[in-house]
């Protein structure tokens, strides 16, 4: 079957009406074994809404408004319309649907777009620039339009805006991927509790599969008996057999489907798969390429996937506890402890004389920091490298660390650099490396990695510096060093596992963070209301929102009122967040506006509720703006599992509940 536009669209019309994470598995999973090699990456980049691999730096910068000229020259409506029609719905795709069924066009007229011409013009769009490239991207657009049947112009729509609305994030795909490549991991809970999996699951989606099932499993539940008509074949075999073959290679399990009568061993199975997937994704950030190189390689081709110089990796994530002593617990003893900088993390990346910096957000700000580059020039000796280190400013006259916000005025400047160089000096403190010398070094033990980082790194205070470091058992010795570091103006300590490997894109527990702030929560703005009185004018009331991964949907969980200054001289300002939010209204009813997820916010609050009232199903009480969160996407916002992490944990705590 060739897969191309016009299937997709049938898939996206059934993926938008579905709700359950199973379900859109399936279907993914039956795109993946039907697409031919040549169009995976444009299927799986037109399913996630991203006209590139999510390493390339590139946009398509096509704004609303243009779009919404575009779709008026090509279905002859005027733009006032097309903008009240918008208010009204809030979702331009469902517009252009409307819009190009209005234009009574027969069928015949439309002629069949391809995946391979909208990427073609797309990206040739997005390379445009300077004088008349605006207009020239908008004909390029209205063209695509002209050329879209009704539903198509709706997701092309969405598609150029990269919003689909069919709720696909990385999460599921990367399950998908797992899926179809591999097998699909289930145990019986899922079958005898949680009743996930249906009838009609089983009779849509599970035809003529080859099914591994536990012996141990309730075979007789009417689920099984199905599945055992409907199978190819049904291998029964002992767990302990499972757990035997899958020790020994988890390929050789070699069926679409296992199900495990221990839950343990089935989620510890999905899990392996997982971490396989997540750490080769985070390696070379390219879905579409990890899917390539799963269903040409398999599980060895995964394994042996590289980083590429230059192009940023997922970097390795902390996690959060409150004391010393529940560190030593997760990480074992004796563990190392460094200061936690309050800077901004930079991933260094060098071959030869070239140096290039990313943020965690993975943008490049090689052009803000000459110093840090002529500095890791200097001071690195290796021939190639990719290293981590937080990037820090310090006050020229006292020699102090200066507050991120600070710092963070260089990330943003893009010009007058020589001279905002010189009033905010940096230095960066080194505290990880995952390449050196064509070599990947993320399996080696923490203690060793460090080691490598002493060999190649030549220290000079307020240049380039390792992050300052003990190795202790003892409680009371690294107390006090919690205590020199919190002294010496750093945010806390981190604690870090000496064994352990460097796990790109995963919050392990291999890396910890202690601070003494109670545990805030980094959530998105996605809705806020008009004020009144003083606020005319202003947005307020702001909604809150955390991420879940599997779906790309943010879930709200309050609503953000305190914490934000009248006036901008004394902190972040109503005046500040409306001109920040204000470009990304997507609709307003009343007073109620609905924002574009984009800007990410740090709040305090006094407790986790649960709640009916809000999508995540959870409720912040009393939050509390701490500061705008700019140096994070608002995909690596907080998401719903650690909202979730947090509520038990008070919970254990006996706070309430
Ligand atoms: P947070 O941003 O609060 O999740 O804390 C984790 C961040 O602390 C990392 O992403 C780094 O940017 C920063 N950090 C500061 N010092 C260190 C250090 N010595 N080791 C690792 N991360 C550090």
């Amino acid at each position: 079957m060739v897969f191309d536009f016009k299937d997709i669209i049938e898939i996206m019309e059934k993926l938008e009406g579905i709700s359950s994470k199973i379900e859109k598995t399936q279907i993914l999973i039956n795109i993946l074994k039907n697409t031919p090699k040549e169009n995976l990456e444009y299927v799986l980049l037109f399913l996630m809404g991203n006209i590139y691999p999510e390493h390339v730096e590139k946009e398509l910068g096509i704004s609303q408004n243009l779009l919404m000229k575009a779709m008026s020259k090509a279905y002859g409506h005027g733009i006032e319309e097309i903008e009240r029609m918008w208010k009204e719905k809030g979702d331009l795709g469902r517009i252009a649907e409307e819009l190009c069924e209005k234009r009574k066009q027969t069928a015949l007229l439309f002629s069949s777009l391809t995946l391979r011409e909208i990427f073609n013009v797309l990206r040739q769009a997005a390379d445009m620039e300077g004088e008349g490239s605006i207009d020239k991207k908008m004909s390029l657009i209205s063209g695509l339009l002209i050329k879209a049947k009704p539903k198509e112009s709706k997701y092309l729509v969405r598609f150029i805006l990269g919003d689909m609305r069919i709720g696909v994030a990385e999460g599921l795909v990367r399950d998908a991927i797992i899926g179809a490549y591999f097998s699909q991991f289930y145990w019986i809970d899922i079958f005898t509790s949680q009743q996930s999996i249906t009838e009609e699951i089983i009779l849509r989606y599970w035809k003529n599969k080859v099914f591994l099932i536990s012996k141990e499993a309730e075979l007789s539940h009417p689920l099984f008996v199905l599945i055992k008509k409907i199978a190819k074949e049904v291998k029964e075999i002992p767990e302990r057999e499972i757990e035997r073959i899958s020790s020994f290679h988890y390929s050789k399990l070699k069926a679409d489907i296992v199900i495990t009568s221990s839950s343990e061993l089935g989620s510890r199975l999905r899990q392996s798969y997982v971490e396989l997937v997540d750490e080769a994704y985070a390696l070379i950030n390219d879905i579409s390429q990890i899917a390539l190189i799963a269903y040409e390689d398999g599980e060895e081709g995964l394994r042996e996937v590289k980083p590429v110089i230059f192009r940023p990796i997922k970097v390795m994530l902390a996690q959060k506890v409150n004391t010393i002593i529940e560190a030593f617990n997760v990480v074992g003893k004796p563990a190392a402890f460094e200061y936690k900088f309050d800077g901004f993390r930079a991933q260094i990346h060098k071959n030869k004389d070239k140096v290039v910096i990313f943020t965690r957000r993975l943008e490049n700000v090689t052009k803000q920091f000459p110093d840090i580059v002529s500095y890791i020039k200097e001071h690195i000796n290796a021939e190639n490298c990719i290293i981590e280190g937080e990037i820090i400013g310090y006050n020229k006259q006292t020699k102090e660390w200066l507050p991120f916000q600070k710092l963070s005025q260089r990330i943003k400047r893009k010009y007058y650099i020589e001279k905002i160089k010189e009033e905010i000096p940096a230095m960066i403190h080194l505290f990880d490396v995952v390449y050196v010398d064509d070599e990947l070094v993320i399996k080696k033990p923490f203690k060793d990695r460090r080691r490598i980082l002493e060999h190649i790194v030549r220290e000079e205070d307020f240049k380039v510096m390792l992050a300052k470091q003990i190795i202790t058992e003892d409680v009371k010795e690294a107390e006090r060093f919690y205590k020199e570091s919190l002294t010496k103006g750093n945010e806390g300590i981190m604690a870090k596992n000496l064994n352990a490997p460097y796990k790109p894109g995963l919050r392990v527990g291999n890396m910890l963070k202690i601070k003494p702030t109670l545990e805030t929560l980094d959530l998105v703005i996605v809705g806020a209301e008009w004020g009144e009185g003083k606020r005319a004018g202003y947005l307020s009331s702001y909604e809150l929102a955390c991420y879940d991964p599997d779906t790309g949907e943010f879930l709200t969980i309050g609503k953000l009122g305190t914490g934000i200054k009248e006036k901008s001289e004394e902190g972040t300002s109503f005046e500040e967040l409306t001109e920040i939010l204000k470009p990304h209204i997507i609709k307003e009813e009343g007073k109620h506006v609905v924002i574009e997820p984009r800007l990410v916010v740090e709040v305090t609050y006094e407790e986790i509720q649960k709640s009916p009232h809000y999508t995540s199903g959870f409720a912040l009480r009393f939050p509390r703006l701490v500061r705008v969160r700019d140096d994070k996407s608002p995909e690596e916002a907080d998401t719903l599992e650690r909202v979730y992490q947090i509520y038990e944990m008070q919970r254990g705590r006996g706070i309430r509940g």
